[in-house]
């Protein structure tokens, strides 16, 4: 879809193209004008307002916003009136509205702490974000979970990530920074980095309390059994675990898993671990790269059922090839299992992907049916975010059953924690409490320069926390 896009200055272009590619998820635009053009808007800006021109094909609409000059809230204005415009002329709204941010959530954990009732929250998000009903009762009720986390926490308290971003093959439709290697010595190499960094920067947080552990990638799975009790190990020798709430091994692909890496994640102490199924059909799988049979899944879960983990399963609404029957056929496979948790993710497709080029994209219709499936069987969200370039700019969540929310998805979705980033490609996160502000602390984000300068990668993310 061809989109011209006449911004005096360029004011606000990154969120009025946010908003408008989450109308138009293919949405291509231009600067000039096109003779081709799918939709034209214009806007200029005067003093206290702002003039928009919207023309689809022979229809022209013109409106006009006044502005306060504070930029938030001149933002949402100005949002606010392309939304209408736009839902108008293609007779299509988004259960998101005109939020198009990673963290929804945030906005009703904010209203909280200030006082306003649920009734105001929802009110708010559907009256000036034009969210659904549904979507603004979520966040809502996430924000209450969001809330009563944090207010347990103490000012020392921190979570921490560490990061493996290798994988056996990579899978097509992955836009994580990952290599592809099954060479024991590389992964050695890397894990010795690892453990030289959770030495060095272990000894800057001996005041922390570690909050939450979390093994991500990438797919930590493809460790060997030693090095998995070695590097829990040296995170548990050398922070401060003592009141640790939660330990998770994301296992990932059901290919990575055996009894004796199973058996080193549970004696070294993780607690929880995923197993990531991505979809229950064959043809799927084969389809996306990611050449792993369902039955090798239901083996994995079967062993990992041995081990008393909180276990949490991966599926991914949107895969190539796949409609909402099929989703919801993996979606029931799974709850089959009954895994304490089970994690929904929208795909969010890759723009050089076969799907964009198809321009077939599936609708969200089957992702939110998702939502009354699991609350059938005993499932509740506990925690979500967005991607951009989503069907219906639909997002991903977190389900779990009765006592089982996990901690540190809801810790860094609230934003409310320092995080601990080790590893290539490992973000931390410096929280300052009394002004509510976060600061991103990046490392190097290629593997082979992370272990080819591994103190210099160190000394990198030592001198953004201001320890050296
Ligand atoms: S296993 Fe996960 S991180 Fe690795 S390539 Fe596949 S989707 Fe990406």
């Amino acid at each position: 879809m061809k989109i011209v896009l006449d911004i005096e200055h360029n004011k606000y272009e990154y969120e009025i193209k946010s908003l408008i590619s989450a109308f138009f998820i293919s949405a291509e635009f231009y600067r000039e004008n096109i003779i081709d053009k799918d939709l034209y808007l214009r806007i200029t800006y005067e003093l206290d307002k702002a003039v928009i021109n919207i023309k689809k094909d022979n229809c022209i609409k013109d409106s006009l916003v006044v502005l306060c000059g504070v930029k938030s809230k001149d933002i949402i204005k100005i949002e606010q009136k392309i939304y209408e415009e736009i839902q108008f002329l293609y007779n299509k709204s988004l259960p998101w509205g005109i939020l198009t941010g990673v963290r929804p959530v945030k906005i009703a954990l904010k209203m909280l702490e200030n006082g306003k009732s649920d009734e105001d929250i929802i009110d708010y998000y559907v009256k000036e974000r034009y969210l659904s009903y549904d979507k603004a009762k979520i966040c809502t009720l996430l924000a209450h979970k969001e809330r009563e986390l944090i207010n347990n926490l103490s000012n020392s308290d921190m979570a921490l990530y560490v990061n493996i971003p290798i994988c056996p093959k990579r899978c097509n439709y992955c836009s994580f920074i990952s290599k592809q290697s099954t060479d024991n010595d590389y992964i050695e190499k890397y894990v010795q980095a690892l453990i030289n960094e959770i030495h060095q920067m272990s000894g800057y947080f001996n005041n922390n309390n570690i909050a939450s552990v979390y093994i991500g990638g990438g797919t930590p799975g493809i460790l060997s059994a030693k090095a998995i009790s070695l590097l829990i190990g040296e995170i548990r020798n050398n922070f401060n675990l003592k009141k640790c709430l939660e330990f998770t091994f994301e296992a990932g692909r059901a290919d990575c898993i055996d009894d004796e890496k199973l058996s080193a994640i549970k004696s070294s102490g993780a607690d929880r671990i995923c197993i990531n199924a991505q979809s229950m059909h064959d043809v799927t799988l084969d389809k996306i790269g990611r050449h792993i049979k369902v039955s090798k899944f239901y083996e994995a879960y079967e062993k990992a059922m041995k081990y008393d983990f909180i276990k949490n399963v991966d599926l991914i609404y949107g895969l190539e090839g796949e409609n909402e029957e099929m989703f919801l056929s993996s979606l029931n496979k799974v709850i089959a299992l009954n895994p304490e948790n089970i994690t929904l993710h929208s795909l969010s497709y890759k723009r050089n992907s076969q799907i964009f080029e198809d321009k077939n994209f599936i609708s969200s219709y089957g992702f939110d049916k998702c939502y009354e499936i699991l609350k059938n069987n005993n499932y509740h969200p506990y925690y979500l975010y967005r991607q951009k370039y989503t069907a219906n700019a639909a997002e991903n969540t977190g389900f779990s059953r009765a006592g089982y929310d996990g901690i540190y998805n809801r810790l860094i979705i609230s934003e409310r924690i320092g995080v601990i980033g080790l590893g290539a490609g490992a973000a931390g996160k410096i929280y300052d409490k009394e002004t509510d502000n976060i600061a991103r602390v990046a490392g190097y984000k290629n593997i082979d320069l992370y272990i080819e300068n591994t103190q210099d990668a160190i000394d990198k993310k030592l001198r953004t926390y201001g320890f050296i």
